[in-house]
């Protein structure tokens, strides 16, 4: 199993991805479950600030999450939000919704599940987030912690953005990418943080060919 840490825009979901496809294992990106509980809170129109709705929806949500690198499915109550989950609403939204102690634990605990199945079916997994090596897996064989430039993931949010078809200037990005850091750094819960004996790697100056080439480096070792 291997863990990929790290702030948004670090090329993080990418790389896992074709990592996972060029290890022929099954993928789990942790941030998309956030994301669903989040577009679940939204949809029933709560603060995502009132911890206790948050508690009782994230406990009602039915919501599917994919292991296919190839096309990771979403669907919340039996539809597909794969797109959806990535708006700037939800986008807003999700550090709080994360930030709540009960939502986490819900979440972990799925995440675990999830984890063994895969294991026991394909035989591996490489699973992305923010506390995958300090609490949802800290036994895991690779452990790596991407960084970037603040101004490096804003660009590459901003690439995201305009393919997506959403206009978003730089600053409002930069300011956007900011505040999520600061939140999910801030936060009590598990917040953003690098495992001790995790592998540290700066995506700034290098593309997604690069990345992966040093991930498959550092996962056949
Ligand atoms: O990775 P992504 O940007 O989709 O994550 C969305 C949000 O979900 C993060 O900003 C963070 O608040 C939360 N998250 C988390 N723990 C994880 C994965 C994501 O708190 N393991």
């Amino acid at each position: 199993m291997v863990a990929l840490d790290g702030p948004s825009g670090t090329g993080k979901t990418t790389v896992a991805r074709k990592l996972a496809e060029r290890l022929s294992a099954g993928y789990l990106d942790t941030g998309a479950m956030y994301r669903v509980v989040t577009l679940a809170v939204l949809r029933a129109g709560a603060d995502p600030a009132d911890a206790a709705a948050v508690t009782a929806i994230a406990r009602q949500a039915v919501f599917t999450i994919g292991t296919s690198p190839g096309r990771p499915a979403v669907a919340l109550a039996g539809q597909d939000v794969a797109a959806e989950i990535r708006g700037p609403e939800v986008s807003h939204a999700v550090s709080p919704v994360s930030a709540v102690p009960e939502v986490r634990e819900l979440l972990v605990a799925r995440q675990r599940r999830i984890i063994d199945d895969v294991l026991d079916e394909v035989g591996g997994i490489v699973v992305e987030g923010r506390d995958i090596g300090t609490v949802v897996a800290p036994d895991s064989r690779l452990k790596v912690f991407l960084t970037a430039s603040a101004e490096v993931r804003a660009s590459r949010r901003g690439a995201q953005d305009s393919a997506a078809g959403r206009q978003v200037t730089h600053a409002d990005t930069l300011a956007a990418v900011n505040r999520r850091d600061r939140l999910d750094s801030g936060r009590a819960a598990s917040p953003l943080r690098a495992a001790e004996d995790a592998v540290h790697l700066d995506t700034s100056e290098l593309d997604i060919d690069q990345v992966l080439v040093a991930l498959v480096e550092l996962a056949g070792r």
